[in-house]
């Protein structure tokens, strides 16, 4: 019997969150709320939420008041781009956009034009940056985490596998400034010890989960995910005992060890 071989879903993105700068610094939010123009069709901000707290527009139900709004505005914003659902912008006093949400990036610079737009800013918004990309693939296969692990440090990776406290495998992938062909910290202070914001290298945390799914957090570019995806086909496809069998599997299995002791015996 020879196992199938594993193979992978294309990574598929949960959400995009990018920075972008719309060039002007707001001496009053309050009253820069209170004038957001609120959109009446399909596309542009569809609620905005002052720092005082005070609501226009049609605010999703389901998310409870908050109690610290600070210095901010929070618009939910319908884009052409991606009818799915809602990019949340936060804009703060020095003009700096706050974009979550995004399925893709483009989604992200339009949603930074409607909040510009939307209050009354004449230039269009500049320097729109990814910070992150989320996003996961599949597995073809049940992952048995504890032969990953042991294969992941064999392979010089960092990886935790702890199932009492976290149930998933986490391995932790950097990526130099220079886009290293290895993913790995050669900083003389390993950046995996230092603040997220004093760190050199990105770090990119893949996480495993037993039923197959594997999550991709903290990169900025696709280059990031397709390598991160490249790093778990290898580890894998490299060790044996990666794949978990299913239950039926494993009946067939103890069966042909029953007969064999049988036919010996
Ligand atoms: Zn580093």
């Amino acid at each position: 019997m020879t196992a199938t071989e594993t193979t992978f879903t294309e990574p598929r993105v949960f959400t995009i969150t990018c920075t972008a700068r719309a060039g002007v610094d707001i001496a009053d939010l309050d009253a820069l709320a209170a004038a957001v123009t609120i959109a009446a069709g399909a596309v542009g901000v569809a609620f905005c939420r002052g720092p005082s707290g005070a609501v226009r527009g049609a605010a999703p139900a389901k998310r409870p008041p908050q109690h610290s709004f600070g210095r901010q505005i929070t618009m939910g914003v319908r884009c052409a781009s991606q009818p799915e659902r809602d990019v949340h912008v936060k804009l703060f006093g020095n003009g700096t956009l706050q974009i979550a949400g995004c399925l893709r990036a483009d989604a992200g610079y339009e949603a930074a034009e409607l909040t510009c737009a939307a209050c009354g800013f004449v230039a269009p918004p500049v320097d729109l940056v990814v910070r992150m990309i989320n996003c996961g693939f599949r597995a073809s296969h049940r992952l048995n985490l504890a032969a990953c692990v042991g294969a992941a440090r064999g392979a010089g990776l960092m990886a935790t596998y702890d199932p009492c406290c976290y149930s998933a495998l986490k391995l932790s992938l950097f990526f130099g400034l220079g886009g290293d062909a290895v993913p790995a910290c050669r900083c003389a202070t390993h950046c995996a010890t230092k603040k997220p914001s004093n760190r050199l290298c990105r770090m990119v945390v893949v996480s495993l989960f037993e039923s197959g799914a594997i999550g991709v957090s903290g990169a900025t570019t696709q280059d990031h995910v397709r390598r991160a995806g490249d790093v778990v086909r290898d580890l894998v496809r490299r060790c044996p005992g990666a794949r978990q069998l299913a239950d039926d599997e494993v009946l067939v299995r103890l069966r042909q060890l029953a007969g064999a002791s049988e036919t010996a015996a």
